[in-house]
């Protein structure tokens, strides 16, 4: 496996089918890019979750540390997944513009983001949880107020979602080339 930019390879086998392989890096890519961006474990560990371990051993795999961070994966996750957007903080000045021109408390360029807002408790303990978690943005960074108020609708659905529900659409993030060998 290749990561689109060019620069990481890994190399695996399987005793399985190349469908079954396939299927699990795409789950487990995906996964890390999701807490990578939230800060959080798409689950909260339970140590009842027979995919702990797993999960443990998989994160620690230099392909997806870098992928988590390669900025080719993350575009092409982006854009399957624009509403990961609100996780990638703006430029400082961009940031404070946009603020500027959009306050909290008057109307917002977004008056449905503010209606759903409005209607939706704000004080779900689980939802401040997962805003604390999200990572914070280095110096010459900062996210807006509209990224924060993406965030929080963006858990807002995600807590209130069945266990078995995926914020993200799945995409399949790295080239794969295949080497038969015979036994
Ligand atoms: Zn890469």
């Amino acid at each position: 496996m290749t990561c689109p930019c060019g620069h990481y390879d890994y190399v695996d086998s399987t005793a399985e089918t190349l469908a079954h392989a396939m299927t699990y890096h795409r789950e487990h890519g995906n996964r890390i890019i999701h807490e990578k961006l939230t800060g959080s474990p798409l689950f909260q560990g339970s140590p009842l979750d027979p995919t702990e371990k797993e999960k443990e051993i998989v994160n620690h795999m230099r392909l997806y540390q870098h992928s988590a961070r390669c900025p080719e994966v993350l575009r092409s996750f982006l854009d399957c997944n624009p509403m990961y957007w609100c996780f990638i903080p703006l430029p400082w000045d961009e940031a404070v513009t946009e603020n500027v021109a959009n306050r909290p408390g008057n109307s917002t360029t977004d008056p449905n983001l503010d209606a759903v807002i409005a209607t939706t408790a704000v004080d779900n303990r689980r939802v401040a949880n997962y805003l604390d978690n999200v990572p914070l943005p280095p110096t010459p960074y900062a996210f807006s107020y509209r990224q924060i108020k993406q965030q929080r609708l963006f858990f807002e659905r995600l807590v209130t979602s069945s266990i078995h529900y995926r914020p993200y659409i799945k995409l399949d993030l790295y080239n794969i080339a295949i080497i038969p060998v015979c036994k």
